[in-house]
């Protein structure tokens, strides 16, 4: 029997990811990525945090009352724009389906042990293959400015500790010991939820640097190739044409938000919408020894501050507004305020005229868990829909899918 061949679709995350997973079992791939580079999509400068303490689902109880309150509120850390209802109207049914308790606890449930699985296929990998991505494992703080404000996610953390998560309740105190240069404002927080196994990493760093050992393990990489169909041949894909060429094999397709694209020309609809989110790298050598070193999560806001090396990354935000990468200066305005109301001493410490403001799509499936399994159509494999859970669920998912495509006996 002739060795089974597999095209991936898409260079992020979880492209690379799966590709490295297929050539190191023994299988026959190659990868199309549709820019110039690997992981310019939104695997570029995520918020690089592995937080299997963060699997909930963005379509929690009360998100419809939310997102509905954002129309009209331009500063809403999850922001829906009028524009958009009409084109998320089916999509967003779904979503508000799962918002139900049992639905979202369920789906929580699911992420949560994906999260944890993939973070420790993720540190396996690391330490095997020697990778460097700026990564630290000094676990995560979420923050407080109340105990009411708490109570949500401490019984969150509460559930899933019966999955093995670990977690601290911190006062005030506590969480100023564990990251002193939040003294400042330790009269303005109830305290926070320390995660300890929660990780760092920069996304790109570790997709460029994993993309470099499936080549040694001989995988083929094609950069500036997009792929523009499927080939369905008596009920099958049986491969893809790009440039007019058609190559040959099994396809995985981990094309992010664009994922319903390529799927829509089979009649097939992934229910797959862009969530915007920004960040803000910031070179921090100059704070020297008063770097932050844990990243801290403010609840309030949706966002944090992350060390990623020597740098500071600011991330946040979600606005539902299409396929729009414009950047808007007001939400870049409100991530350099959060860093400044957590770190007061720090503010005119780093040089902000240098930072580099990007935003970027999260595929957000309407289900709030990520599509991993065989299409309707055989042949054609579906990784995707990962939403801010992308780089924490990255390596799991990879293995996941190819345990599927291995069940199937495919046998490399
Ligand atoms: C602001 C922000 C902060 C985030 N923070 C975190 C975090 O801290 N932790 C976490 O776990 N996750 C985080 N995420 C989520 C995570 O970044 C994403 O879930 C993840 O990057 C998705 O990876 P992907 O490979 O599916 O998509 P992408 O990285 O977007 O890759 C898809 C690729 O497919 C290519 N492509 C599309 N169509 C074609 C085609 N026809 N032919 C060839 N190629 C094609 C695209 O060019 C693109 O490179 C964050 C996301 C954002 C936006």
């Amino acid at each position: 029997m002739s060795k089974p061949r597999f095209i991936v679709v898409g260079g992020g995350l979880i492209g690379v990811t799966t590709l490295y997973e297929l050539v190191s079992r023994g299988y026959d791939a190659a990868l199309f990525e549709a820019e110039e580079d690997l992981a310019l999509g939104a695997s570029f400068a995520n918020g690089g945090m592995l937080t299997p303490s963060m699997p909930d689902p963005w379509n929690g109880p009360g998100v419809a009352r939310h997102l509905f309150a954002s129309l009209f509120d331009p500063r809403s850390s999850m922001k829906l724009h009028l524009s958009q209802v009409p084109s998320l109207f089916s999509w967003g049914l779904k979503f508000l389906a799962g918002s139900g308790r049992a639905r979202h606890e369920a789906a929580t449930l699911a992420n949560y042990r994906l999260c944890a699985r993939s973070l420790d296929r993720t540190r396996a990998l690391t330490k095997e293959l020697g990778l460097e991505f700026d990564q630290s494992d000094r676990g995560t703080l979420k923050v407080f400015e109340s105990e009411a404000a708490m109570a949500g996610p401490l019984a969150l953390a509460q559930r899933l500790a019966q999955e093995e998560l670990r977690f601290e309740k911190l006062d005030a105190a506590a969480t100023v010991a564990r990251e002193p240069l939040l003294a400042p404002i330790a009269d303005r927080i109830a305290g926070a939820l320390y995660f300890p196994d929660d990780g760092v990493g920069d996304a790109r760093k570790f997709v460029l640097a994993l993309a470099e050992k499936a080549r040694e393990l001989g995988a083929a990489i094609n950069l500036g190739a997009r792929v523009n169909d499927l080939i369905l041949r008596e009920g099958r894909i049986c491969g893809i044409v790009q440039d007019g060429k058609e190559h040959l094999g099994e396809v995985v397709l981990c094309t992010g938000v664009w994922s319903p694209e390529l799927a829509a020309q089979l009649g097939q609809s992934i229910p797959v919408k862009p969530a915007k989110g920004y960040s803000l790298s910031v070179d921090a050598r100059a704070l020297g020894n008063r770097m932050p070193r844990v990243p801290v999560i403010d609840d309030a806001m949706h966002a944090a501050v992350v060390p990623l090396g020597d740098r500071l990354r600011f991330v946040g935000t979600a606005e539902f507004a299409g396929f729009n990468q414009e950047i808007d200066q007001v939400r870049i305005d409100n991530l350099i305020s959060l860093f400044e109301r957590l770190y007061p001493d720090l503010e005119g410490s780093i040089d902000l005229s240098d930072a580099k403001p990007w935003t970027g799509l999260r595929p957000m499936s309407a289900s709030g868990q990520p599509i991993i399994r065989q299409s309707a159509k055989e042949g054609l494999w579906l990784n995707c829909g990962h939403g801010h859970l992308g780089w924490t669920m990255a390596c799991g998912s990879a293995e996941q899918i190819v345990d599927l495509i291995y069940e199937k006996a495919y046998r490399p």
